[in-house]
């Protein structure tokens, strides 16, 4: 129990020992103690994304690495899936680059169904230079299968490289990088990494790594080979939020070395149960309850979400409105990064005698 009372999808609620790594005293970044908790850094980010191979910290938001993803890895032709707000953005990076988009769209709360995806590839003659995932789409609350995903368009389209966006997933629910056949994969820390927004992480693989050598024009501030480059020597391209870097420490060893992965995988399950059990009385999942995310429930509840979320505030917990074109019909409960079953609990008690008074 750690009494949170912040239940926002991102930025998720923060542990106080975590804010407090952030106060350390500053370190020159080409320093041998910045290369030492650079490289603590990107080798604890292996076993969370699941690779064997290069991990990045970039000092930006998670839109500033879909965009590079799209700037190092497609040349023309993308294919967006979509479920949702979040997945939708990839679609509008992509457009405002001037590539060619095509998007194939499951519908808001509905996961992306891997055989459409296999139809969609056998259909079209194009070839796409990459295809976008969202695993965790956190507008509705839904976890796409981006393993059975990333299998089809393998198979069916092996020369369009995989781009995963995973903010909302990462340390809350399983990626597997290298076994799922991954070429790009990102996460902004501010959701299941439960630390302060401003960072975030990314793994690349060797593929698109090739791939972005023959891109002539692939911009400079986030061009994963001068990454590449530097990480090579322990470093990064330019000025990093050192304080980040500090919490991205602590947290990353205390994730992998106390709580363990698995154990973090598994709270996060029980709190999806517990979320969804607990509010039926009250509330309809708002999406498809067989890809119910371990990470954020959408509710469309029987009285006025905002009703119920000014009723919550009052007694001092925050949950998260809907979003985008659900935002009058839904709320949603961030169950993420640092939370506890305890706390959840704790919360549903409250929210239980507001929905039902
Ligand atoms: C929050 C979120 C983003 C946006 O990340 P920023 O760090 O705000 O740029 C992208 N995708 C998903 C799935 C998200 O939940």
């Amino acid at each position: 129990m750690t009494n949170a009372n912040f239940f926002v999808p991102g930025p998720t609620w923060v542990r106080p020992e975590i804010l407090q790594e952030m106060t350390r005293p500053m370190i020159a970044h080409r320093s041998a103690q910045f290369g030492d908790l650079f490289l603590r850094v990107v080798a604890n980010l292996k076993p969370l994304f699941g690779t064997t191979g290069d991990t990045f910290v970039a000092s930006c938001s998670g839109t500033a690495l879909l965009e590079a993803a799209l700037t190092n890895c497609v040349p023309r032709r993308v294919l967006v899936t979509t479920s949702g707000a979040f997945a939708e953005r990839w679609m509008a990076i992509a457009e405002s680059l001037g590539l060619e988009v095509d998007q194939l769209n499951a519908g808001w709360g509905s996961a992306v169904d891997p055989e459409k995806l296999a139809d969609h590839l056998a259909s079209r003659r194009t070839q796409y230079d990459a295809v976008t995932l969202t695993h965790n789409e956190t507008s509705t609350g839904v976890t796409n299968d981006v393993a059975a995903l990333a299998r089809v368009v393998r198979e069916q389209s092996p020369n369009s490289l995989i781009l995963v966006d995973a903010v909302s997933s990462l340390g809350g629910i399983p990626v597997h990088f290298d076994d799922w056949g991954f070429d790009v994969c990102l996460a902004s820390v501010q959701k299941g990494i439960a630390l302060p927004p401003g960072i975030t992480v990314f793994a690349v693989s060797p593929r698109a790594l090739a791939r972005a050598a023959k891109r002539p024009y692939r911009g400079t501030y986030l061009d994963f080979l001068s990454y590449k480059k530097h990480a090579d020597d322990g470093n990064v391209p330019t000025t990093p939020s050192i304080p980040h870097f500090y919490a991205l420490a602590k947290q990353l060893d205390d994730i992998i070395n106390v709580e363990t992965l698995d154990a973090r995988y598994r709270r996060h399950e029980a709190m999806r149960e517990t979320t969804i059990r607990r509010t039926a009385a009250y509330a309809e999942l708002a999406s498809d309850a067989d890809h119910a995310s371990a990470t954020v429930s959408a509710l469309l509840p029987n009285r006025p979400p905002d009703e119920l979320r000014a009723a919550m505030k009052t007694r001092g917990f925050t949950l998260g409105g809907g979003y985008g074109k659900w935002k009058a019909t839904t709320f949603r409960i961030g169950h993420m990064g640092d939370i506890q079953l305890a706390d959840l609990n704790t919360m549903l008690d409250a929210l239980e005698e507001v929905a039902t008074s």
